[in-house]
């Protein structure tokens, strides 16, 4: 029976690249030793950290004006990171964060930690059905950043629209991308900080991702460790201690099979065709419903309700009986939460529509 895995992360990759890491598991680049045993200063895994980064940079088209590092403790490190390295510590220094969901907030409670932290917008009050309309926010003069979390992975929420270079006035935007990285094309110039963690949309738990502005790499005050500065990992290619070789091999077949299909360009528009087909069959019963504003509705957590939670329950146990894995809403928030990131194809969508239309006529 195919399997069609809706976890929200760590998250399905595409078969492809879970075959090829098997096909060199025990014997990469004819070394007969595999990548997990292999030292990360030697000739073969030098080119496989240097072909990430470069697929890295050509998929998100970055120039060199940016960073790209690789650093252990997942997106939640970077949550103290970002304030630790960049937010002023001088006399009434701050940054701004928008309140969006459960992350946000955690990304927020560690900036509190280094100084004050000013909210732009937030959708708390309504259960963060939404994410606030960027153009009515009202930036600050003189915040160290704008935080924001692109995708709410629990909520279900994406930003739609960004906040402009003329909106930022200077601010630099740092972007919680966990998510939804390489989901859709970016222009990264608009940003001053991407990070994500990587077992969503790029490979496995472990690494994440960060996409840094070099001028911000300078900014880190003397008191941070050596294992907690940007400029530590700018200097060593990621290497000033042994990274975690494994997923940053993965993330580079991940980016590989990213350019075979054609590039990020060509995944966005299966990832729209994916999240339409969804939302179409929620919009089109009354017996599915979804919680979140339609103009905030994300392309990769569908999430959504049954009548009851008894039927929920059914549907999540049913639709694991036809290897539909994965679905159950987070456990802050209930109900049914399809997660299809990139990795998650067409057919898989499909085979969940399918299932949601007889389940709804055996039901109701
Ligand atoms: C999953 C997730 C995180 C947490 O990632 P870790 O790598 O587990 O720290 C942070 N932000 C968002 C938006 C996420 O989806």
């Amino acid at each position: 029976m195919a399997v069609y895995n809706f976890s929200a992360g760590p998250a399905a990759l595409p078969t492809e690249v879970m075959e090829k890491a098997q096909a060199e598991f025990c014997d990469f680049m004819g070394t007969g030793s595999g990548v997990l045993e292999l030292s990360h200063r030697g000739p073969q895994f030098s080119s496989v950290i240097e072909k990430t980064e470069a697929n890295i940079r050509e998929l998100m088209n970055i120039s060199d004006d940016y960073e790209v590092l690789f650093i252990q403790g997942g997106a939640s490190m970077q949550f103290a990171m970002v304030p630790m390295n960049i937010m002023s510590r001088e006399e009434g220094g701050f940054a701004e964060y928008a309140d969006t969901g459960m992350w946000s907030a955690k990304a927020m409670k560690e900036a509190k930690l280094f100084g004050d932290v000013k909210v732009i917008a937030s959708s708390k009050e309504t259960n963060y059905d939404n994410v606030p309309p960027v153009r009515r926010w009202k930036l600050s003069e003189g915040s160290s950043y704008l935080h924001i979390t692109t995708n709410n992975t629990v909520a279900g929420t994406q930003y739609h629209v960004l906040p402009t270079a003329e909106d930022l006035k200077g601010t630099p935007l740092v972007a919680d991308m966990s998510s939804d990285i390489m989901s859709s094309v970016i222009n990264v110039n608009d940003f001053g900080i991407i990070y994500a963690g990587a077992q969503k949309n790029l490979g496995p738990s472990g690494v994440a991702l960060v996409i840094i502005r070099k001028d911000l790499i300078e900014k880190t005050p003397e008191s941070i460790p050596s294992m907690l500065r940007y400029d530590t990992y700018a200097k060593s290619g990621s290497m000033f201690n042994t990274p975690p070789t494994f997923a940053i091999y993965m993330l580079g077949l991940v980016t590989e099979w990213i350019k075979e299909k054609g590039g990020i360009a060509v995944i966005e528009e299966i990832n729209i065709a994916k999240s339409e087909a969804l939302y179409e069959t929620i919009d089109a019963s009354s017996f599915y419903s979804s919680p979140v504003h339609p103009g905030s509705r994300s392309r990769m957590n569908i999430v959504f309700r049954l009548p009851s939670e008894e039927l929920e329950a059914k549907f999540l146990k049913e639709a694991a009986e036809l290897g539909m894995t994965g679905l159950k809403g987070h456990r802050a928030v209930g109900g049914i939460r399809a997660s299809i990131y990139n990795a998650m194809p067409l057919a898989g969508v499909e085979a969940l529509v399918d299932f949601m239309n007889e389940f709804e006529k055996n039901n109701s």
